[in-house]
This record gives C-alpha cells, structure tokens and sequence, in this order.
C-alpha cells in the first residue's frame, strides 16, 4: 500500500442493500482515495439501530466486493463504538459545550410558539434553547450541543424574529460569530450559520441512540479519515460537524460532494421512492452507471479475456479520469 496520508472512508447505513445511489458515493470515495494512493476504509453506519435491517451489513460488503470495491482495513460498526461516543460527550460537557435537555417535541413547539416565531428546517424545529440555563428540576432526555456561548444578561421577552432593530442588530452579531466556513472541493465555497439556522443540536437522543453528527465526527477522527467523499444530501451536516470537531480538537478532513441520483419523484434515490438493490448479475453496469453521475469520462469496457481482469482494467481506467476530473488534494492541503 503506498505511504500517502490519504485515508478515505465509505459510511453506509444497513438499512437494506446498496443501490445505484449508494454506489455512487462508494465508488467515488474508492476512486479518490486510490487516485491518491490512500487508504479506503468502510465503515457500517448502524448507530441508529431500529432502522437497520439484520444481514445487511454483509450483503453491502458483499456488494462491494462484486464491484471491486475492498476495504483496506477492518470494517467498523458504530453498534461497537458506544464508548468512545460517551467519552466525546463527556468532554463536551466538561467544555461546557453539550448540556441536557428535558424538552419533548411539545415542549419545543409550545416554547417557539410562545415566542411568536416558528423556527423550523427541513421540517425539524430550530431548537429554542429552553434548557440552555438548565433543567429546572425536570429529568434530562436528551443531551444537545451549544452552538454558542451562554448569553448572561437575563431574557427580555425580545424574541429573535423581531422586528426591533436592536434585537435583531444583537442577534445579527452572535450569529457572525457562528458561521462556519468551508470549501467543498465539487461545490466550492459553503458557509452556515448553525446557532442560527440548526439550534443546538442532539447528540444523545431522548431514547439513548447517539446522534449521528456525534458518532461521525468521533469515528472518523478515530480511523484517521482525512478526507470525505459523500453524496451531496448529507453537504448539510457539514457545518455542524466542523463545530464537533473544533470542540473536540480534531483534525478536520476535507469534503467533497458527489451528484445525487435521483428518483423517478425527483428525490434523492432511496429504498423509501422505489431504488432497485444493485443488480450484481452484471457489476460493470452498476459501475458505469456511477461513473456517468459522477461525470466521468466512462472508461471503455475491454473485451479482456476473464470478468476479474475486465473490472480491474475498468477501475483502473476510472482512477485515471478520476485524477483528471479531481486533481490530488495532498499537495494542495494549507491550514
Ligand atoms: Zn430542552
């Protein structure tokens, strides 16, 4: 294996087997990583355990390996990782950046209600920060993380949609200071005000599954991952994963966010609109289909002699126009 630095990672949750959708983001990730002499690990997203479906983590491994896609280093489940997780959380609070929350979905909408705004994104409320001064003698559910420093002065009554110049003025000030900037190396220059645009977010649900920000961010410091390469519907996580890892002290990887396919309602495709498991009758129509959505020069299809050599000649080709398409980031890496 050569020396480069690069560590790539492939994070699929087994909640069925992989689709045309999935397999974009895992041939991108190995694409990038091989085109730069890294490592490619997978790592099985089974931290939200209600939804993950029994076997499915072999049959995508096994998926993968049809299209030639291996691991190079032991394959992690987040089912195991319950304690590095705790130990994050328990730091965080230390910093005091997580505290606990006794808050129920009613308590939330009746707190943003009261307010006279609805705050909400994606359908999720923007939490209001009710438990941010404390619990108030009731017991905590969950636990979230602060998005910004506790404010001293006393509430005013002045809520954050108001019209007050002087309010939102303050407001306006604290948000500066929370944006987070970062560079997509597809879709360039991001930026996201999370206090403002997310609230604090969860790290430990009411029901005791940890959050996925929390389990990522502490997993990929874990297995040295220096860089990212995932579908673009999860581009929006970023943000708050750079928080994580700067309140933590991680190291923070670089990002890069593929084209999503879509389904036949326009959505991202998934199990939910109707995808298809992989066909792995024939994996080289999987991987060209990929390598169209990732806009690559589809490599040719030699008529070579065994199936195995036909896929290496293929991936091999892939490599090389994934180099073209994305330039190496190693070098150009300045913090
Ligand atoms: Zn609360």
């Amino acid at each position: 294996m050569p020396a480069s630095g690069y560590v790539g990672r492939f994070a699929p949750s087994p909640t069925g087997p992989l689709h045309a959708g999935s397999l974009v983001a895992a041939l991108a990730s190995w694409l990038d990583a091989r085109s730069q002499g890294g490592r490619w690990l997978v790592r099985i997203e089974d931290v939200d355990s209600p939804r993950c479906l029994p076997g499915a983590d072999r049959e995508i491994l096994r998926q993968l390996a049809a299209c030639g896609l291996v691991p190079d280093g032991e394959v992690m489940h987040q089912s195991t990782r319950g304690a590095a997780y705790q130990a994050a959380l328990d730091a965080l609070v230390t910093r005091g950046q997580a505290y606990p929350c006794a808050c129920s979905r009613k308590d939330i909408e009746q707190a943003l209600a009261a307010a006279g705004h609805e705050r909400t994104r994606h359908g999720e409320l923007v939490y209001p920060g009710t438990c941010r001064h404390g619990l108030h003698g009731k017991p905590a559910r969950a636990w979230r993380f602060l998005t910004e420093p506790l404010r001293t002065e006393p509430h005013t009554g002045v809520s954050e949609g108001s019209d007050l110049p002087t309010a939102r003025s303050t407001q306006q000030a604290a948000a500066d200071g929370h944006r987070i900037h970062w560079t997509d190396r597809r879709l360039g220059p991001q930026d996201q005000d999370v206090a403002r645009d997310v609230g604090d977010f969860i790290l430990r649900r009411a029901d005791g599954l940890w959050a996925y920000q929390l389990a990522v961010v502490v997993d990929d410091a874990a297995q040295g991952v220096t860089d990212i390469v995932r579908g673009e519907d999860l581009a929006d996580n970023t943000a708050r994963q750079i928080l994580l890892q700067r309140a933590l002290g991680l190291p923070l990887p670089r990002y890069l966010h593929t084209p999503l396919v879509l389904g036949a309602n326009g959505e991202k495709l998934s199990k939910q609109n109707g995808a298809a498991p992989l066909d792995l009758a024939d994996p080289m129509a999987c991987l060209q289909s990929a390598a169209c959505t990732l806009g690559l020069e589809a490599p040719a299809v030699t008529a070579g002699n065994s199936h195995g050599s036909r896929q290496g000649d293929w991936l091999a080709a892939a490599v090389r126009a994934w180099a073209v398409r994305w330039p190496a980031t190693i070098a150009a890496q300045a913090r």
